[in-house]
């Protein structure tokens, strides 16, 4: 199955609301930035970075997938995915420039679309590809009711509707204010209103510091917090570590961590309790193995961040035996083939062949913004 041609593409996808906020970003749109990789079989794969739809360096992204990705991949067999892997990873002067960033991103969309082939191949699921369902159900949660630009009325009323009208069992609520009584106000309300039953998972998105940190968690953990989410600025392993040895909240950290080797620093020095791989940002679905495998090993729990609002990540969700939760943000799910759908708190399976990261060709006319 020889590649014949890599083609990116640009979607800038509509919100549930016209815009969001956590503690360091505002977003109106979410970025799809892919690559459609054609095969002489006939067969066309596709993956997907996520990003927050800002157009310049979207059209970077896309500009890597074509130019510099792209000529390495055209007349290579496309079910050579481990091989590519470290082809475009280590070619030379992409490392000299990458390791992170733009062409990490490009690279892991590349990477989905070669899994995606392969499963399409096949004619199976990548879940059932990949050696099969290990858990009977996927637990999801709800992150869309959580946002820190949502008022905290609706923030309650919201939290409530998830739980009794849609089924879910486990929520995350965005903190990180600049006063975090604020946010413990916000979390009181919350939990008072869906009871003790259900999780909830909080997420700081690296803005406070180590002593904010220390006094939160300590008053937080008296909500039944299960997890507090990049409490610290992202690559801090030192913080996360001490952070970790003295919170009573377990922490959860991995979405903006770009490699193994990130991931190794932080699960060896003991300073992550749930990791967070995401394929969208690690080199694609080869390189979310790896951590995942490195999760288990150290018999952490996995539970993936969504770039993809979890397209992909279902898949590997269902495969891999760590895995405890799979975060649910409903904006893209209903601009692909198969999407990402959840019924009573859990994740459909898929069941189509390939990664469930097929566009629809209606999104692709209507959503794409030009690459050049
Ligand atoms: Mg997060």
């Amino acid at each position: 199955m020889k590649i014949t041609d890599v083609s990116p593409f640009i979607l800038h996808l509509p919100l549930t609301a016209d815009s969001i906020a956590d503690s360091t970003h505002r977003i109106t749109r979410w970025g799809v930035v892919g690559a459609r990789i054609a095969t002489s079989a006939g067969l066309v794969g596709f993956g997907f970075t996520g990003t927050h739809a800002h157009a310049a360096s979207d059209r970077l992204i896309a500009a890597c997938i074509r130019d510099c990705y792209g000529p390495l991949l055209v007349d290579e067999d496309a079910q050579d995915r481990t091989r590519l892997w470290m082809k475009l990873a280590r070619q030379p002067a992409l490392q000299w420039v990458g390791r992170a960033g733009v062409t990490q991103l490009a690279l892991a969309a590349v990477d989905v679309a070669l899994w995606d082939l392969s499963a399409k191949a096949a004619g199976l699921p990548l879940w059932k590809f990949l050696g099969g369902a290990t858990s009977e159900t996927i637990e999801a949660y709800n992150t869309d009711v959580g946002w820190l630009s949502i008022p905290e009325p609706e923030l309650v009323a919201g939290a409530q509707r998830a739980v009794e009208r849609d089924g879910f069992r486990a929520l995350k609520l965005k903190v990180g204010h600049d006063d975090p009584l604020v946010d413990l106000r916000r979390l009181e309300a919350v939990r008072r209103a869906i009871g003790p039953q259900v999780r909830i998972a909080i997420d700081g998105n690296g803005k406070w510091d180590l002593p904010t940190c220390l006094s939160f968690v300590r008053k937080a953990a008296a909500f039944d917090i299960f997890w507090f989410e990049e409490p610290l600025w992202y690559d801090d392993v030192g913080s996360h570590r001490a952070l970790a040895k003295q919170s009573p909240i377990p922490i959860a950290l991995g979405e903006q961590l770009y490699a193994l080797d990130a991931f190794r620093a932080f699960v060896a020095a003991g300073a992550v309790h749930y990791v967070q791989p995401d394929v969208t940002r690690l080199g694609g679905v080869t390189e979310y193995i790896e951590v995942a495998h490195l999760a288990r090993a150290f018999r952490l729990p996995v539970a993936p961040h969504a770039g993809d609002m979890s397209q992909a990540h279902v898949h590997l969700a269902y495969w891999h035996p760590s895995t405890v939760l799979l975060e649910y943000i409903p904006w893209i799910k209903d601009h692909f083939r198969e999407p990402a759908n959840v019924r009573d708190g859990a994740f459909l399976r898929p069941q189509q062949p390939g990664a469930s990261t097929t566009p629809l060709d209606d999104s692709l006319e209507r959503f794409s913004v030009s690459i050049d």
